[in-house]
């Protein structure tokens, strides 16, 4: 068997490694630069690569081509291996057969990685032997080999579920479809919502899809194709709306949200479905309250920075669109003063034209071009200025900030007018602040 990996990144060098471990013939094929670390894990183990290029002999001369999440279909390379009807999967799908682990998979436009994340700590939290991977850390194909794991938590993108076959997840989230990346999906949003509903496509009576009641597409797609069948999964809908800020309610049993590090209503919608996922493999509700008080989210998503002189600052660069913005200001419970801007990517802020008007004391802009924001929200605001630094955005809304209030950093944006990417925009933000503080 002779199996050509397209794209080196994590997911093609955790292919590559999984196949040459099989006793596959394996050769990895990157139009870009590999990376050092890759490139040495390739050599380590013998595995022949080229980068800069796709040679075609090596590439059409495989039985089975496994192709990276960032490749289009589009690419002339890829139609031409499809007109010659070489198998074309992607790497989840490659692993997903070379494992008897118990899958639990994750995927929807937002949330993916806090309840990828919240679900596998309280695996590990009740004692379970279980590997957080997928489009999170370390890919699923490189965990096989490395983690010998009886539970495998997947986030997954639309992407990834777009090259599956037989995959197959015994727990499935779908957390909410709006609309993302469709310029891979011919610009329309059904081809979108119907690679999100693939993560199901292979379960059966005895798995479990766990959903949103409330979200429009998902409850649209559902009725349209009578999801599920009747031999297809049981499903659980998580409804969005929630009583209480202080207590949860799943499946019968209350937990505690005071100590938990997740705020909002999103993150609670995302917490029942973790909590669900926990449920359906076992967990007890002791080990869950105790993970939820104990988990720490990945950075840059409404992370909490300091308090300083009563001010709490708020950190979340991962928002870089107008829905998490959304759920960013519905979760503030103290009077806002907003860092925002950055790439703009076609925003219509009408959504959320009320929160702010309710909820935002200030708006301080963060970007080469303020243009739109200025536009949009001086009609709302009497407070708005721009900025062109992380730190001058954050001196600036300390002036406005005063005891009691918050300051957020929730962008809308895309980083890379001034940053190089989200991460990069919000450890200096975090950085400005602490500087600040001194
Ligand atoms: P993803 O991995 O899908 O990008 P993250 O967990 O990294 O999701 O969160 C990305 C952004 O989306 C954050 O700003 C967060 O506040 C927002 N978000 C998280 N969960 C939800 C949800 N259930 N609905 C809408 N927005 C959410």
């Amino acid at each position: 068997m002779k199996v050509t990996i397209l794209g080196g990144g994590e997911s093609g060098t955790g292919a590559a490694l999984l196949a040459k471990h099989l006793g596959y013939e394996v050769f990895l094929s990157d139009g870009g630069i590999l990376k050092d670390q890759y490139k040495q894990q390739l050599g380590d183990k013998g595995i022949p690569y080229e980068e800069s290029k796709h040679t075609w002999t090596s590439t059409f001369d495989a039985d089975e081509i496994v192709k990276s999440p960032g490749i289009p279909d589009s690419l002339p390379l890829i139609k031409e291996l499809k007109a010659l009807g070489k198998p074309i999967i992607s790497e989840i799908e490659f692993a997903g057969r070379h494992t008897s682990a118990t899958i639990i998979g994750i995927t929807g436009s937002n949330g993916k990685t806090t309840t990828t994340r919240l679900t596998h700590h309280l695996l590990t939290t009740a004692g379970y032997h279980a590997a957080l991977g997928g489009n999170v850390g370390l890919s699923f194909a490189r965990n096989i080999i490395e983690k010998k794991c009886d539970y495998h938590v997947l986030e997954l993108s639309s992407f990834q579920l777009d090259g599956i076959v037989s995959f197959r997840p015994h727990v499935a989230i779908l957390l909410n479809i709006t609309p993302d990346h469709l310029d891979r999906y011919e610009y329309k949003m059904e081809n979108y919502v119907r690679s999100k509903f693939r993560i199901a496509m292979n379960q059966r009576e005895q798995d479990l899809l766990i959903t949103n009641a409330d979200d429009p597409e998902i409850v649209r797609f559902r009725k349209s194709s009578r999801f599920p069948k009747s031999d297809g999964p049981r499903v659980i809908e998580v409804p969005t709306h929630f009583d209480s800020t202080k207590k949860l309610v799943v499946a019968g049993s209350e937990f505690d949200m005071t100590q938990c590090a997740l705020k909002g209503r999103h993150n609670f919608f995302n917490a029942a479905c973790a909590i669900h996922a926990a449920k359906a493999v076992g967990v007890g509700d002791e080990a869950i309250q105790q993970g939820l008080n104990t988990f720490v989210n990945a950075p840059h998503r409404l992370e909490f920075v300091a308090e300083i002189n009563g001010v709490e600052y708020v950190n979340d660069s991962k928002a870089t669109n107008v829905d998490s913005v959304f759920y960013a200001l519905q979760a503030m419970e103290k009077p806002v003063v907003w860092i925002a801007g950055g790439t703009d990517k076609g925003n219509d802020y009408s959504q959320i034209e009320d929160l702010v008007r309710q909820k935002v004391k200030a708006l301080i802009c963060l970007g080469v071009d303020n243009s739109k924001l200025l536009r949009v929200f001086s009609p709302l605001l009497k407070n708005i200025e721009e900025t062109g630094s992380a730190s001058e955005a954050v001196e600036r809304a300390t002036i406005y900030a005063e005891s009691g209030d918050v300051v957020l950093l929730s962008p809308a944006c895309a980083s890379f007018d001034l940053f190089n990417n989200y991460e990069d925009r919000g450890e200096q933000f975090k950085k400005a602040v602490m500087s600040y503080e001194l």
